[in-house]
């Protein structure tokens, strides 16, 4: 199964390392053939290089559309050597054996990720590249092909070691990697264009990713585990800088990603944190300044919020980043960080720190997608938002106008909580987080019963609850969970409505004293 080296096709648009892999192959005997720049690379350096149009009889056209998209191409790389047919066709038009195709695809994912506007992505769509990509890996009985310049040194490896052959197992090993890297970078394009489009119906998109990091291991350390990217190019988890600490574990990554979206929800206006542990927050707050913001999330929980997550929607500053460092953290993300603050957490070798150039956008469309056995769930994300006019009054009693932007806020947190989520929140500040409970009565009474330890270890004498409003991510289907609330002090309701039983919640809301609002729509969380 050793196919010896002879003739190999180079077409790179990412030009590094090409030189040496023109070299080391031109020094082992290899007959090379490249497109206009590879070959221009490739003859400045000194080396005999044959040019494509030369071989095809039509030279590169339509700016490069048409360059290797010809018979004399495609057949060299198709060919089957051992079928008397194929050798047959191969003799009569000339055509001759590719044994080695080594190409790089026009930099699509880089372009738009540059901004590129529509019809320069388009431009940077590669089409005889994949093509090619595609012929090659199909024969990969004969043929190696090499799409990435991190695997030139192993391919020189296997030469050496195979006498200036490569065996079957090296070329399907090749041919899996081609076939990823044309099916990442067509699902790059197709992504592009959904959003582009503004159409990112589930069953018009491809659920693929283009390997972005290898992690150290999986949520537990004997899983194996990858980071992938769709190309997405707004602020975000995918395309965060990190200035600092060591490198983001699985775990890291996702409640990070939790943290940040939690927190692009409030609107850079007013400062904001969320102090995110195991993928739910434990705190979120507003306040004048942004220490502040992160001193109410922190009292939030602070029992929890050891080795959490922070994220913040304004520039981390000095202060913020003092009060950061006095307990254990493993992550900060924020928009930007500034002198001070860099200073401040330079000192903590193994604080990560990430900036994203802004804040994400909640609205915008894409993908949810969950796992199962045997395949994948895929759902819009949820970008529902109810409209201060979409809010229902439903008791006699109406929100306080003091109460109403706290109901809109433990909605807000609710959405980023998992079911079943309850949320209390006072002065723009959660009080209680009731997370992942199989009940929502449950979820009630334990974000109670943690704020009531919190005000204990905060020394105060009435619960934190006391007078807080409280969301819940789906309607209470018994009164007894609004019960729960109203007995931990809360004042004011908000939830979607929509129970069998919407009277007699509403009818205990009233004998309550509560006031509630409906939103129509849920925020399921799982
Ligand atoms: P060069 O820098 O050698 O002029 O161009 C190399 C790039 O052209 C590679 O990224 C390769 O994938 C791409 N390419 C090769 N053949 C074709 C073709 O026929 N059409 C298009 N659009 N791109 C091609």
């Amino acid at each position: 199964d050793l196919v010896p080296l002879r003739r190999a096709l180079i077409s790179v648009s990412d030009k590094t390392g090409l030189e040496d892999l023109g070299r080391a192959l031109a020094d082992r005997g290899v007959e090379l053939l490249s497109t206009g720049g590879t070959a221009r690379a490739l003859r400045d350096a000194g080396l005999e290089v044959q040019d494509v149009s030369d071989v095809t009889g039509f030279p590169e056209m339509m700016d490069g559309r048409v360059k290797t998209l010809h018979p004399k191409v495609h057949g060299g790389l198709l060919a089957l050597r051992d079928d008397d047919s194929h050798v047959a066709a191969m003799t009569e038009h000339g055509i001759g054996a590719i044994d080695l195709l080594v190409v790089n695809l026009y930099p699509f994912e880089s372009a738009v990720a540059g901004g590129a506007d529509y019809d320069t992505a388009i431009e940077n769509i590669d089409i005889g590249g994949p093509a090619m990509i595609r012929a090659a890996a199909k024969n990969h009985r004969f043929v190696s092909v090499v799409t990435d310049v991190e695997d030139y040194d192993a391919l020189l490896s296997e030469l050496d070691a195979q006498d200036g052959a490569t065996s079957y197992a090296f070329r399907q090993r090749l041919a899996l990697t081609a076939y990823a890297r044309t099916g990442a970078y067509d699902a790059a394009v197709s992504g592009w264009m959904a959003d582009a489009l503004g159409d990112a119906a589930p069953r018009r998109r491809v659920v693929a990713g283009r390997l972005s990091q290898t992690l150290r291991y999986g949520e537990n350390p004997h899983q194996s585990a990858a980071f992938y990217t769709d190309g997405a190019t707004r602020p975000g988890i995918a395309t965060a800088r990190q200035l600092q600490g060591k490198e983001l574990s699985y775990n890291n990554i996702n409640d990070t990603d939790a943290a940040f979206e939690l927190v692009s929800e409030f609107s850079a206006d007013a400062p904001a944190c969320a102090i995110i542990k195991h993928a739910n927050p434990c705190g979120v707050a507003t306040g004048a300044t942004l220490a502040e913001a992160y001193s109410r999330a922190f009292d939030c929980d602070r029992t929890s919020a050891f080795g959490g997550i922070v994220a913040l929607n304004r520039p981390l500053d000095r202060a913020t980043a003092e009060a950061i460092t006095e307990i254990f953290t493993e992550v900060v993300i924020a928009p930007e960080a500034d002198e001070d603050a860099r200073a401040i957490f330079a000192a903590k070798k193994n604080l990560r720190l990430l900036v994203t150039g802004g804040l994400a956008d909640p609205a915008a469309a894409g993908l949810a997608i969950r796992q199962v056995s045997g395949g994948f769930l895929v759902q819009d994300r949820d970008t529902g938002r109810v409209g201060p006019d979409a809010l229902r009054v439903v008791t006699r009693r109406a929100p306080s106008e003091a109460e109403m932007p706290d109901l809109r806020m433990a909605w807000t947190v609710a959405k980023h909580v998992k079911s079943n989520a309850i949320v209390y929140v006072k002065d723009g500040a959660t009080v209680g987080i009731g997370a992942g409970q199989m009940s929502r009565v449950d979820s009630t009474r334990i974000a109670a019963r943690k704020s009531a330890d919190m005000a204990e270890a905060l020394g105060l004498d009435t619960a934190l609850t006391q007078g807080a409003v409280v969301a819940s991510d789906a309607f209470f289907p018994f009164p007894d969970g609004l019960l729960a609330a109203a007995e931990a002090g809360a004042k004011a309701v908000i939830q979607p409505g929509g129970a069998m039983r919407d009277d007699e919640v509403i009818a205990a809301a009233d004998e309550a004293g509560l006031a509630m609002v409906f939103t129509g729509m849920r925020h399921f969380r799982h």
